[in-house]
């Protein structure tokens, strides 16, 4: 262990409260790499009611992100919104969990990864759509429907119809 590595050792043992007992002598258990190495998951342990265990994700920080929502209205860019609409997108479908996480860590780097500072609603539910058409046709329709904002049944047909044009 180098110098480096004990200091960050020392920084990810010592400032972390306990969520139970807000104590700060927390310690590490655990390290390991996460959404496919963007990220590192930490096992902790606090001494609290017999050893508390929690868990802590450590992530690159980008540059603060808001978005443009269809009113022009602007609000900072929630990865749990993008997150839970995939999740609902692909509930009960046969895929993966593990897949469907790299799918979420995907889109939002894809968004983060743009660089910008401002993004479109519209840009960020694209992205979501064009994934999840190779992921889970299923998926694909029930996110397209909420997001193309069918108002009729017709839309929704004429949607599905052109889908199987697409695949046939
Ligand atoms: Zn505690």
């Amino acid at each position: 262990m180098n110098f480096v590595h004990l200091f960050l050792y020392i920084v990810a043992n010592t400032f972390m409260l306990c969520p139970f007992c807000r104590e700060k002598d927390t310690s590490v258990v655990d390290s390991r790499p996460a959404e496919e190495g963007t990220a590192v998951r930490r096992r902790r342990l606090c001494t609290c009611h017999g050893g508390m265990r929690f868990t802590t994700f450590e992530r690159v920080q980008f540059q603060e992100l808001s978005v443009i929502k269809s009113n022009s209205k602007r609000e900072p860019f929630d990865r749990d919104k993008v997150s839970k609409s995939i999740r609902i997108a692909t509930r009960k479908r046969p895929i993966d969990t593990q897949a469907i996480d790299n799918f979420v860590s995907k889109i939002i780097m894809k968004i983060e990864g743009l660089g910008e500072s401002e993004i479109p609603t519209s840009t960020i539910g694209k992205f979501i759509m064009e994934g999840l058409q190779y992921l889970d046709t299923v998926a694909y329709v029930r996110y397209a429907s909420v997001y193309k904002n069918f108002k009729e049944a017709k839309d929704f047909e004429q949607f599905v119809g052109n889908l199987d044009e697409k695949k046939s």
